[in-house]
């Protein structure tokens, strides 16, 4: 019969030998190569305790910034949310009263402020867009959990605190 490819192997049916029966051979073989893993560089790393560097364009965790004062950055402009391509971003905006100069910078700012996680790509296109340095991904890792709901992330979550120094990107 006329073959269509020459993939085809002949398999090899001679009678096996007694150390074939009993895996000798194969067994050898298999320690000969855990042997050789035992002695050379660990792939793994014992996390959380060790981290491995990132890459300098690691995009982790949004933050939201604060300027020199303190003051909130956000001005709820809504810029950010246009450039998401997930649309994970939302907001509500408000306006700042008389004796709030101490709390936001701009005469409006972001009462509510959310980002869904669940849809975040991190491909920090609303970093690239805020005209007010206000939101940029940190180099933390989202933490893993158990709800759906615990991946929105409101702004009390987002809002760097106001002991910690302002981050400068
Ligand atoms: S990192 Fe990208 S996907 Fe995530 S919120 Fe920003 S723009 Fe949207
Ligand atoms: S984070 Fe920046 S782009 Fe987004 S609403 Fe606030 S000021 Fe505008």
């Amino acid at each position: 019969m006329d073959k269509l490819t020459n993939k085809s192997v002949q398999v090899n049916r001679n009678p096996m030998t007694l150390a074939e029966k009993a895996y000798l051979p194969a067994l050898a073989k298999g320690l000969s190569i855990t042997l050789g893993h035992v002695f050379k560089k660990k792939a793994t790393v014992r996390y959380p305790e060790e981290k491995r560097p990132f890459s300098p364009v690691f995009r982790g965790l949004h933050i939201l910034n604060r300027d020199e004062e303190g003051r909130e950055r956000c001005t709820a402009c809504g810029l950010c949310a246009l450039a998401c391509p997930a649309e994970a971003i939302t907001m509500e905006a408000a306006e700042r009263k008389a004796g709030e100069e101490n709390l936001y910078r701009e005469e409006k700012y972001a009462a509510k402020y959310e980002i869904n996680m669940l849809r975040c790509i991190f491909c920090g296109y609303c970093e690239e867009a805020c005209p007010k340095d206000a939101v940029y991904l940190s180099e933390t890792v989202m933490p893993a959990n158990y709800s759906r709901k615990s991946f929105i992330y409101k702004k009390d979550d987002l809002l760097i605190p106001t002991t910690k120094k302002t981050e400068t990107k």
